[in-house]
């Protein structure tokens, strides 16, 4: 996706320090979700447009989804609008790489930065949900002039009529801050997806971000609407914080379980598998004395729960990457309702554990609990540098299935695995050799533990490693 700033003022080469990128540099930038490059196309005393390119990587971001919603929602996954059309991604990219123009600091033109000045922004794919007259409704009252073009679903088939696509250019006089703010918090509202995970800082976010312009703004409820992603309890406290008055809509939707889990579940109860799992990833991490614990992959939310309930954790980060998941999570832990110094201990966060992610770093424990056979195996080292090698927590301990277990399983049996996002599933050998290389590569101890009853032949059904950093 693609968006451009241009600046017709003289010299318009300003917009370099404005920016804080030099015009005659291509820059590129690691987000949690791909890449951002900026350069500028045109650098002359009249005209300067600076591009800030984002390049997201689909398939990473979709990986462990699960299967829910049969095969074209699986391969809807993959095929789909997110390298190219505007999205909350370009809203994270514009405060992660353009955080300081965005926030109006320049120390070389600090004048400039808090004067209006001739700008245009260019989006060139835009999803437009409500058309070409929202689309004016939400920015003419800004002051921008907008002009449109939207696109056909195939050029070649105009038949097939017109698709939600537009390339969209608005221009006016405004602060470059003004103008990359109203960006940040207008672009995911034309777009229906989520694309992110909605919790309560989004609510500060979207209300300090709109401070002075937003309670003003005649689509004020649409905008905040859209923004919290129809999320009704939050859509409610904006409106009463803009506009002090409240209005009661439908109850929050709740989450459902996916069924593929409950398949997992079934086969794993009458073990009860998952508390014993769940108790022994509990002691580890208990008795490494953190206090500060990430749960990568977190999924619905159990051992956030009981990490919660135990004093000694005073942080308590989950991360994972269906939004789906986050918002049962969130749901069964009651996050909304909960008292303000028990909601201080607990984040949920939304990333991939195939991306360096400085959220992560500077914690005690880590648990990584049934999620690496989850990644496909070429990813399965960016997994091992985002842990190990740039998170780097003290403790991490790590559970999967143990293959060999499955043939004590009449319906999984030795030539199938457990689950069907499982993309593979290791041997006791085999999860010995991956977890000793992955320790010694990266300055770590290992020790290997069984979960659940142990066959004589087979071995437990769940392997634990739990590795410790060495000083
Ligand atoms: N730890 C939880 C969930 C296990 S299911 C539990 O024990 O109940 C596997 C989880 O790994 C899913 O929630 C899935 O979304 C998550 N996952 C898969 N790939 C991931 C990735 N690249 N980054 C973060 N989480 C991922």
């Amino acid at each position: 996706m693609l968006l451009t700033i241009t600046a017709t003022h003289r010299p318009a080469t300003d917009l370099g320090f404005l920016l804080h990128k030099h015009p005659g540099r291509f820059q590129s930038y690691d987000l949690s979700f791909g890449e951002a490059h900026v350069f500028y196309p045109e650098a002359s005393d009249d005209r300067c447009a600076a591009c800030l390119l984002l390049d997201v990587d689909p398939v990473g971001l979709v990986r462990g989804k699960g299967t829910d919603g049969g095969g074209g929602a699986l391969l809807a996954q993959y095929v789909n609008d997110r390298p190219y059309a505007a999205s909350s991604f370009l809203s994270v990219a514009i405060s992660q790489v353009l955080g300081s123009a965005l926030g109006g600091r320049c120390k070389d033109r600090p004048d400039l930065a808090s004067t209006p000045i001739p700008l245009e922004a260019r989006i060139d794919v835009l999803p437009v949900r409500g058309g070409e007259r929202f689309l004016r409704a939400v920015f003419e009252p800004l002051g921008y002039a907008v002009v449109a073009e939207r696109h056909p679903l195939d050029e070649r088939f105009p038949e097939w009529g017109e698709s939600p696509y537009f390339s969209v250019t608005i221009a006016g006089e405004a602060t470059l801050s003004d103008l990359l703010t109203h960006l940040y918090v207008l672009i995911p509202v034309f777009d229906g997806q989520k694309h992110y995970f909605v919790g309560e800082d989004e609510l500060e976010k979207l209300l300090a971000r709109g401070s002075g312009w937003l309670a003003s703004h005649p689509e004020k409820d649409e905008i905040a609407r859209r923004y919290l992603k129809f999320r009704p309890s939050l859509y409610r406290q904006a409106l009463a914080r803009l506009v002090q008055e409240e209005q009661p809509t439908e109850a929050d939707a709740q989450g459902e379980e996916r069924p593929a889990d409950r398949a997992e579940d079934a086969l794993e109860r009458p073990l009860s598998l998952n508390d014993q799992r769940l108790g022994a990833v509990l002691a580890a991490i208990r008795a490494s004395g953190a206090r500060r614990v990430l749960d990568l992959g977190c999924g619905e939310g159990k051992l956030l729960r009981e990490l919660l309930k135990d004093r000694q954790f005073e942080e308590v980060v989950g991360m994972d990457v269906p939004i789906r998941s986050l918002e049962t999570a969130r749901d069964r832990l009651r996050l909304d309702r909960m008292p303000e110094r028990q909601a201080a201990r607990i984040k949920l966060i939304h990333g991939s554990l195939i991306y360096r992610d400085r959220r992560l770093e500077g914690f005690d424990a880590a648990a990584v609990v049934e999620v690496v056979e989850h990644l496909d195996p070429p990813r399965l080292s960016a997994f091992e540098r985002a842990v190990f090698e740039f998170a780097r927590p003290l403790t991490v301990v790590l559970t999967t299935p143990n293959r060999e277990y499955n043939v004590r399983w009449e319906n999984v049996g030795a030539d199938r695995l457990r689950h069907p996002d499982h993309r593979f599933e290791w041997t006791r050998q085999e999860f010995r050799a991956w977890a000793e290389r992955v320790a010694v590569s990266h300055g770590y101890t290992v020790r290997f533990l069984p979960v659940g009853p142990v066959d004589e032949a087979v071995g437990p059904p769940t392997q634990m490693a739990v590795f410790e950093r060495g000083e």
